[in-house]
């Protein structure tokens, strides 16, 4: 097995992309680590479409809440190194946190209006801001041609590409599909948190979801009626705290009436302590 070049400090970075660069594309796969299938599906489409692969492991303490989990996040780091190993990852970017933010030199951000104050922006303030903020400088370090980001996490897909337009980043977004298990959670490296019965209680939210997309497909294009459905299918499950259960446009996030131009389902709640996040995306039905 080739081995990946584990790469900390941003210089060394900046330099292997550059070098990398004169030779072919460059694919950048943002990650916080704790890796599982959905984080490889980015890889391999970014190995399917580039010459140089960097996967960052980087578990961004500035986006994480007061009394959010930056001390518990998962950290897997050798088996993620192994993982990434076998998918023949070029580099994999493990910055510092203290070189990333030093103490003297914190003072700018990226703030995207109005996208990062809906969905997970209205329960998690500043947590788009820090994603942008640090999605920047990832970009900046590694100058990709492409970068991959998932849909499961689709609030950030419409703040990022809101930057890259906004910002004239060089580089095209690419947005890979959810990868589900096979009963349909999304997952995710909060999943590691629940309990088994949590783990059943889960289920529900790509319930709802699943239910709201079948009314669609049957023809309820009315985002009220898709919305009152994944309600009531989440309120099946007393367990789960809703934090949102939205209809909305994916790319501004603000709710729409009717469907039929396409929309995003999304919905967050807490199942236990563990908050999670999934969505569907509904097509334009327009010129059908
Ligand atoms: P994270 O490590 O949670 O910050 O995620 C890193 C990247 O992997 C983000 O672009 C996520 O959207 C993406 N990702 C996380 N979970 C999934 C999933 N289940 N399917 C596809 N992409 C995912």
């Amino acid at each position: 097995m080739r081995r990946s070049e584990l790469i900390t400090s941003i210089s060394a970075m900046s330099d292997a992309c550059r070098e990398a660069k004169q030779r072919g594309t460059v694919a950048l796969v943002p990650t916080m680590g704790a890796l599982h299938d959905g984080h490889l599906s980015l890889v391999r489409a970014a190995r399917a479409s580039c010459d140089t692969v960097v996967v960052s492991i980087f578990v961004n303490p500035t986006q994480f809440g007061p009394n959010e989990d930056y001390e518990h996040y998962p950290r897997t780091l050798e088996e993620d190194i192994e993982l990434l190993e076998r998918e023949h990852v070029n580099f994999v970017f493990l910055p510092h946190t203290e070189e990333m933010y030093p103490k003297n030199g914190t003072s700018t951000s990226v703030n995207v209006l109005s996208v990062s104050e809906r969905l997970d922006g209205v329960s998690r303030p500043g947590h788009f801001r820090a994603v942008a903020t640090v999605v920047a400088k990832l970009f900046h370090i590694t100058l990709p041609d492409v970068a991959f980001f998932g849909q499961k996490d689709a609030a950030q897909v419409a703040v990022l590409r809101s930057m890259v337009r906004d910002l004239n980043f060089p580089l095209k977004l690419a947005v890979c599909p959810t990868m589900r298990e096979p009963d349909g959670l999304a997952m995710s490296s909060r999943n590691r948190y629940l309990t088994p019965i949590e783990r059943a209680q889960s289920l529900v939210l790509y319930q709802a979801l699943s239910e709201a997309q079948r009314e669609f497909q049957r023809g309820i294009h009315e985002a009220r009626k898709l919305r009152d459905t994944m309600m009531q299918v989440m309120q099946r499950e007393a367990s789960a705290r809703i934090d949102y259960v939205e209809v909305v446009d994916p790319d501004t996030l603000l709710p729409v009436n009717d469907v039929s131009d396409g929309a995003l389902l999304a919905i967050a709640a807490h199942v236990g302590k563990t908050r999670l996040i999934d969505n569907l995306l509904l097509p334009s039905t327009r010129n059908e």
